[in-house]
């Protein structure tokens, strides 16, 4: 899906005013011009504080944002823009709280909502993509040092399994998937989701990998490591991943709860996965925008 490249002074420009954005959401939701669903008729009034189209022959009447994450929200169009403008920037590191004063929104919670339907829209663009060729596999904790067992039988942290397409010189697309805890049948489950049957997997030697991929029929090939120091030289774009996404989520985010990590996760992939596609990525993400089942607050809070 090719997109056009937007500096953050064309994006200025071009989304000036709140009917600027009705319009451009207008063009993506109707690119061939406006055709009422129920009759076919082309002509319409418009209802410009809830965005609903009527048309002109039956009165049907239709909301330009039904079926996005921008249905029933009362934030103007031109502020979840910028926001998905300045969280589709690569490294922007902006914080929830920063992006709030920056775009003046009164509670933290709405913008708080805003950043995880963004986030969830993400992780669906992602969810049907599979990872083919040799993908680099292993798992890893989240979570504030707690004393006790460190590694795979550590108390209270999140578990995540990471998976990177190894292509030599550079890695391809990536996955993270949060499971509630490390064993066979959750790697079983991973693979068979991200994984297509060419993908052939490279792990260190701890036995569970050896049986959930031999069940699921993946070619794997498995490396005994004598000392965690050993890990990153074996599976280095894996390693790579979690410095830079620790990283992110200590230093901006300080720190994520585990019941909202995945979509942290899945945020991090997005961006990673369209790392060569910088400057498209205000106009991917708002697609994946408008595609997408979206997460009300007391989904997230449930
Ligand atoms: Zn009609």
């Amino acid at each position: 899906m090719q997109q056009e490249s937007l500096s953050l002074e064309e994006f200025q420009e071009k989304f000036v005013s709140e009917e600027a954005c009705v319009e451009y959401l207008f063009r993506i939701r109707w690119p061939e011009g406006y055709g009422c669903p129920r009759c076919g008729h082309g002509r319409y009034y418009f209802h410009r504080t809830r965005h609903l189209y009527e048309c002109k022959a039956c009165r049907y009447q239709v909301s330009l944002t039904a079926g996005t994450i921008f249905h029933g929200t009362r934030t103007p169009l031109r502020k979840w823009f910028w926001m998905i403008f300045l969280m589709a920037r690569p490294k922007s590191g902006l914080s929830m709280l920063s992006l709030q004063r920056m775009l003046k929104i009164k509670s933290y919670k709405t913008v708080w909502l805003m950043g995880h339907k963004i986030r969830k829209a993400m992780g669906d663009r992602d969810a049907p993509y599979k990872l083919a060729g040799l993908v680099e596999m292993d798992d890893s904790y989240f979570g504030g040092s707690k004393p006790g067992k460190e590694g795979r039988g550590a108390l209270g942290k999140a578990k995540v399994i990471v998976s990177v397409e190894d292509r030599g010189r550079k890695a391809g697309f990536a996955k993270m998937s949060q499971v509630d805890s490390m064993n066979g049948s959750n790697i079983g489950r991973v693979a068979g989701d991200h994984l297509t049957h060419e993908s052939k997997v490279k792990t260190d030697g701890w036995a569970a990998y050896r049986s959930a991929l031999r069940e699921q029929k993946v070619e794997h090939e498995y490396v005994v490591v004598g000392s965690g120091k050993e890990a990153p030289k074996l599976l280095p774009w894996v390693h790579t991943m979690l410095a830079n996404i620790k990283g992110n989520i200590r230093g901006i985010h300080r720190g994520v709860s585990h019941k909202h990590l995945q979509r942290y996760l899945d945020e991090f992939c997005y961006r990673f996965n369209r790392r060569f596609w910088e400057d498209q990525l205000f106009g991917r993400v708002l697609c994946a925008c408008t595609n997408t089942r979206t997460v009300s607050y007391s989904e997230l809070k449930a």
